[in-house]
């Protein structure tokens, strides 16, 4: 349906409406006039005609009252006897009864226009927002509701829209710019999907409600607004490229109250996020992930408390000196139930649900005894574990990693902590700080995955000097035998050392993968080659024994 004749339409609906109050009116002026007649003439029966008169003020305003009001006194006017003499009534009369019917007109309408304002400004306050100006969340509840409850739609889809990049505009141009990208997007919504209604959800969504619209219509509606979203908008001569993401839900098809169907918008959305895709219609298979995903956070917090993990760990080899310089601990949980859960997921759930803190400070608890029970073993090598970007950023862990250090008297020559590139690179003056106290501790740090994250090189001097080893991340080393990666690796190790940072391959699991990363002067390599992460025991073997190339441990 075009634009043209959904607007038709709603003109229709309208006229109709007008129509039907037309004819109320119309009917009940005729009805009691007919009653004044039939009962004699004019007595106080002539008062009931107000009644029509009140609807055409309310319905039409104050001009449609006193056009009621004249007629309904020429009705009864004129030609219309007295019932108590039954004669015709003197002009002076009838004049003077539509005089005082539309003086009353007059005030009636003036207090319900005023009423009408109030009514609608604290409506506007409660349902508008104020940013923006368009509906908000409140408003679309009702609507949402209210769409439901009339019965009069077979299908109403629901569409929420998040404006992903809208933080980054904010980070990175200016709130101004990212706030008129967000109203942008909402006029042109609003354009698009003009047989709905459009809200402001939220500081970056948009949700559109589509009373009539089935759920295969409303994909392709969705699909031709995000493709047309997609060329860039100018914002002061700002090129400004909006990405965005979004679910769908529909009534009857996903459920029948308004308030389940709006949580299931919401997970729909949050599916694209998981699943890596633009649009996300609601299904079964969302609810039972959900439950899934939820009992497994459960469990690993369960995990968390009861001292379920352990550690596995990494030998990590000096090429030269063909020895181990040190090992990587890295999360192991052996609850069988979880075998499909990968330790990145895991770290990835921890930190989504706001308890990595928790389990980085139980690393540096384990890594810290592993290290003294080592120690009394007469083993000696430097443990490297891993940071989440959201410890540095609570203040805390450096507070927690000093004291334990006093309390538990550890020689923080043997710990290294690994940051990855994308951790560091959001508030990196806060960041510095952070690694600086932990330098003075005596703490070595390694740049952990380099090479993933944007700007690698810039990132590298910046971070120069803070860092005591680089590490070359896997997807790098798996290409250094068939393609240039080799070119890139040998000047990132040159401007490493350059630096004065030592340079570790990761995930090396070939022996031409050695031998050409000693040809480019890589100092150190990991990776399964020389040995998968080990439990303690099986690594003090490795320790004591000479080094193995080969992949005998299985570990993970
Ligand atoms: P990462 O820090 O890059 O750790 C190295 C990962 O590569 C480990 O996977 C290791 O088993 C694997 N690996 C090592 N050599 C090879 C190889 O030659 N080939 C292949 N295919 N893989 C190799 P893992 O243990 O599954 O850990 C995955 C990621 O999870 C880690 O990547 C790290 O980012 C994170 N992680 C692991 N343990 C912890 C932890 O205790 N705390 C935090 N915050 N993150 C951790
Ligand atoms: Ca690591
Ligand atoms: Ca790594």
């Amino acid at each position: 349906m075009n634009k043209k004749l959904w607007e038709f339409l709603r003109a229709m609906e309208n006229k109709h409406y007008h129509i039907l109050w037309f004819t109320v009116i119309v009917s009940l002026m005729v009805f009691i006039t007919a009653i004044v007649y039939f009962t004699g003439g004019t007595s106080s029966t002539v008062q009931l005609l107000y009644v029509p008169i009140f609807i055409a003020v309310f319905v039409y305003g104050i001009k449609g009252g006193i056009i009621a009001a004249i007629f309904s006194g020429l009705a009864v006017g004129p030609f219309m006897p007295a019932a108590a003499t039954g004669e015709m009534q003197p002009t002076a009369i009838w004049m003077l009864r539509i005089l005082t019917s539309v003086f009353i007109v007059l005030v009636v309408g003036k207090l319900y226009e005023h009423v009408k304002k109030m009514d609608d400004l604290e409506k506007k306050r409660a349902y508008e927002d104020v940013a923006t100006g368009y509906f908000n969340s409140n408003k679309f509840n009702i609507d949402w509701t209210d769409s439901i409850s009339a019965g009069t739609y077979g299908s109403i889809s629901t569409i929420l829209f998040r404006f992903e990049n809208m933080d980054m505009i904010k980070r990175y141009v200016d709130f101004e710019t990212s706030m008129k990208s967000y109203i942008r997007l909402l006029e042109m919504a609003e354009e698009f999907f003009y047989m709905g209604t459009v809200y402001t959800i939220s500081d970056n969504k948009i949700a559109v409600l589509l009373p009539g619209v089935d759920i295969d219509r409303a994909n392709n509606l969705t699909k031709g607004f995000i493709s047309i979203s997609k060329s860039p908008m100018y914002i002061e001569n700002l090129p400004i490229s909006t990405v965005i993401k979004c679910g769908i839900v529909n009534y009857p098809n996903h459920g029948t109250e308004a308030y389940k169907l709006t949580l299931m918008l919401d997970k729909a959305l949050e599916q694209t996020s998981r699943l890596h895709s633009t649009i996300g219609i609601y299904n079964d298979i969302i609810e039972k992930e959900h439950e899934r995903y939820y009992s497994d956070l459960v469990s690993l917090y369960h995990a968390l408390k009861n001292d379920m993990f352990t550690l596995a760990f990494q030998p990590i080899i000096d090429v030269r000196k063909n020895r181990i310089s040190s090992v990587e601990a890295l999360l192991r949980w052996n609850d069988s139930r979880h075998i499909n859960m990968s330790i990145a997921e895991l770290i990835k759930r921890a930190e989504d649900a706001g308890f990595i803190n928790e389990i980085t400070k139980w690393l540096f608890a384990s890594v810290a005894e592993q290290i003294k029970l080592w120690k009394e073993k007469g083993i000696e090598i430097p443990v490297s574990m891993n940071l989440s970007a959201l410890d540095l950023s609570d203040a805390e862990f450096i507070s927690y990693v000093t004291d334990y250090i006093k309390e538990n008297d550890i020689n923080t020559r043997l710990i290294e902590f690994e940051l990855t590139e994308r951790s560091i690179i959001h508030n990196e003056e806060i960041m510095s700080e952070q690694l600086m106290k932990l330098k003075k501790l005596g703490i070595k740090l390694s740049l952990d995955d380099y090479g993933t994250g944007h700007n690698s090189l810039k990132n590298l001097m910046n971070f120069a000097g803070k860092f005591d080893y680089l590490k070359i991340d896997k997807v790098f080393i798996d290409k250094i035998l068939k393609d240039e990666k080799l070119i890139m690796v040998d000047c990132i190790i040159r401007a490493a050392h350059r630096m004065g940072m030592k340079v570790v391959a990761e995930g090396v699991e070939i022996h031409e993968q050695v031998e050409i990363l000693m040809t480019v002067d890589c100092d150190m390599i990991q990776g399964f080659y020389y040995s998968m992460p080990l439990p303690p025991e099986e690594l003090e073997q490795y320790v004591l024994g000479p080094i193995k190339h080969e992949q005998k441990y299985a570990y993970h």
